[in-house]
């Protein structure tokens, strides 16, 4: 401790009990008490603490927002030290006229777009809907979508440039800037080694910085939604607004999973949140009859079906808006039209503080495979079967399971069975609940028979989904991934790892490496 002290200074060291627990946990998992947090505020820090490990051998756990629940930075190993980068989050240039902006990792998706607004701009990925406590650093490593997804597709599609602090101490930069252009403006001048580092966990190395593609924020916001009782009905209207990409973010969900979005009741009736609503509009006319409409409205819609089926629509001007909404309203068919509260609220408050537990004081855990159009239907065939022969050993517990989609231009749709259950809280959840719910919020007592169950079923889906070709975003050490691939390729992923981390200290264990 003293030594690490010394490298980096006595704020950017903490190894009380609550940091050391706190950081050490996820939304399902709690990892092995590491020796230290450390928080580098420079990449030269970073590139000291690389050496500071390998002299030591200690392992690094890379920790952004801590929001991921596929056991992707919990330490397995106490020899360890957790790197928190809320040190190593400025906003290091906006460069306008090429496009592009410079940001360190440890800053979240929420401070980033409230500069970016300052400059009439937005990234063209923006963020996943945890970004209030998600950094862009965790996110690129994860792989995120959400904000942005149904136009430009995952979040790797957005970046031009890596700055990476490899398992060596070496620091690279992955665009045309570590290719003699001095500027990150091109992302594949050859061969895309920036790709190479998206969605990679931190297992190839440590993300200081990134440079994001921006443009201009639309003038105007709109949204529509839809219900649907047939999975074959909602998959074709998601697919083909997608295929034209008439909406910048298209998510779907069944009913218990729109109750856990909406929060409770009187959320609704919060006119913080309605003026908010209004306010997306761009048009006070058309703000009060948006309220209105939503007030009136209330949470009844979110009984209206098996799925429901939302569309927010962006629009250079009113003539742009109405083509779109007339587009999706002829794609739609006879889906019925309901209230679109869910765009409206989702783009309102972008990064709202979002519960980690169901309003209920349930705990929950998603879980997800991402398929391609053509291969869902067998997907969701096999799950359907699966929750069928589940039914009762779940209903014994009080588990439920829930459906979210959310379509990701360019790749398919991502399936994400929501599990929750009656548990006691860890302190991942006591610090994460948010201030409105937590006086209020049930308390359950210890149950792990039924997380035992949960973390069963979830080791039977993630099996399913392979068998079904999925894939995935946070791989972590949840999903298979090193042990899927065919023999050639995963010699040269772990040739790779090699040559980038020799003593594997980046993250050891995550993508199965
Ligand atoms: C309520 C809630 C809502 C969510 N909504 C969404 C959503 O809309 N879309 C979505 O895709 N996901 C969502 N998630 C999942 C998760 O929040 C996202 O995947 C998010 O991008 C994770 O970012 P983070 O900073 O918290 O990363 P962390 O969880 O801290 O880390 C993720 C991975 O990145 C690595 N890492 C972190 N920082 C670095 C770095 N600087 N260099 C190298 N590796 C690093 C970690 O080791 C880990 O492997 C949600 C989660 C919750 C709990």
């Amino acid at each position: 401790m003293p030594a690490l002290i010394a490298l980096l200074g006595p704020d950017a060291v903490a190894n009380d009990a609550d940091t050391l627990a706190f950081h050490s946990q996820d939304l399902m998992t709690e990892g092995a008490i590491p020796l230290a947090v450390a928080r580098p505020g420079r990449t030269a820090q970073m590139a000291a603490l690389v050496q500071f490990a390998k002299d030591r051998r200690l392992a690094l756990y890379p920790r952004g927002g801590g929001m991921s629940y596929s056991r992707a930075f919990p330490p397995e190993t106490r020899a360890a030290i957790v790197v928190d980068f809320s040190r190593l989050n400025a906003i290091r240039s906006v460069n306008r006229v090429d496009g592009h902006v410079t940001v360190e990792a440890g800053c979240t998706w929420a401070q980033l777009d409230t500069e970016l607004a300052r400059h009439g701009l937005r990234s063209r990925f923006w963020g996943p809907m945890s970004g209030g406590t998600a950094t862009i650093g965790g996110s690129l490593s994860n792989g995120s979508v959400t904000f942005g997804s149904g136009d430009v597709g995952a979040s790797a599609n957005s970046v031009k440039s890596f700055e990476i602090v490899t398992g060596t101490g070496a620091v690279i930069h992955t665009g045309s800037d570590g290719a003699g252009c001095d500027h990150p403006f091109n992302r594949a001048f050859g061969p895309d080694l920036t790709g190479l580092f998206a969605h990679d966990c931190g297992a190839l190395g440590i993300k200081t910085a990134v440079t994001l593609e921006v443009e201009p924020r639309p003038a105007l916001v709109d949204g529509l939604s839809f219900a649907s009782n047939d999975f074959g009905q909602m998959c074709a209207l998601l697919r083909s607004v997608a295929e034209q990409r008439l909406a910048s973010e298209i998510i779907a969900m069944d009913a218990e999973v729109a109750r856990q979005n909406a929060g409770p009741p009187r959320l609704w009736a919060d006119l913080k949140a309605l003026a908010g609503i209004g306010l997306v509009s761009g048009n006070p006319l058309t703000a009060v009859r948006r309220m209105a409409h939503v007030a009136l409205a209330g949470r009844g819609f979110l009984d209206k079906a098996l799925y429901t089926l939302h569309f927010v629509v962006e629009a250079r001007d009113a003539d742009e808006r109405r083509s779109r909404l007339r587009a999706i309203r002829r794609l739609a068919g006879d889906c019925a039209e309901i209230v679109n509260t869910v765009p409206l609220a989702t783009r309102a408050n972008p990064f709202p503080d979002l519960p980690v537990t169901h309003p209920d004081g349930r705990r929950m855990l998603p879980i997800h495979g991402l398929f391609a159009w053509s291969q869902v239907a067998d997907f969701h065939l096999a799950y359907v079967q699966w929750k069928a022969a589940r039914a009762q050993a779940l209903a014994a517990r009080g588990v439920t399971v829930a459906e979210f989609f959310a379509v990701v231009a360019g790749i398919g749709i991502l399936y994400e069975p929501v599990f929750y259950w009656a548990d006691s809280l860890r302190l991942f959840h006591e610090r994460r609940t948010p201030g409105w719910l937590r006086a209020s919020l049930p308390r359950h007592a210890e149950n792990p028979e039924a997380r035992a169950l949960v973390q069963e079923s979830v080791d039977q889906l993630v099996a399913l989904m392979a068998d079904h070709r999925a894939s995935h975003f946070q791989i972590g050490r949840l999903y298979p991934y090193q042990q899927r691939h065919e023999e050639g390729r995963g010699e040269l992923l772990r040739a790779l790892k090699h040559q980038l981390d020799p003593d594997n200290i980046c993250n050891p264990g995550a993508l199965g490496l």
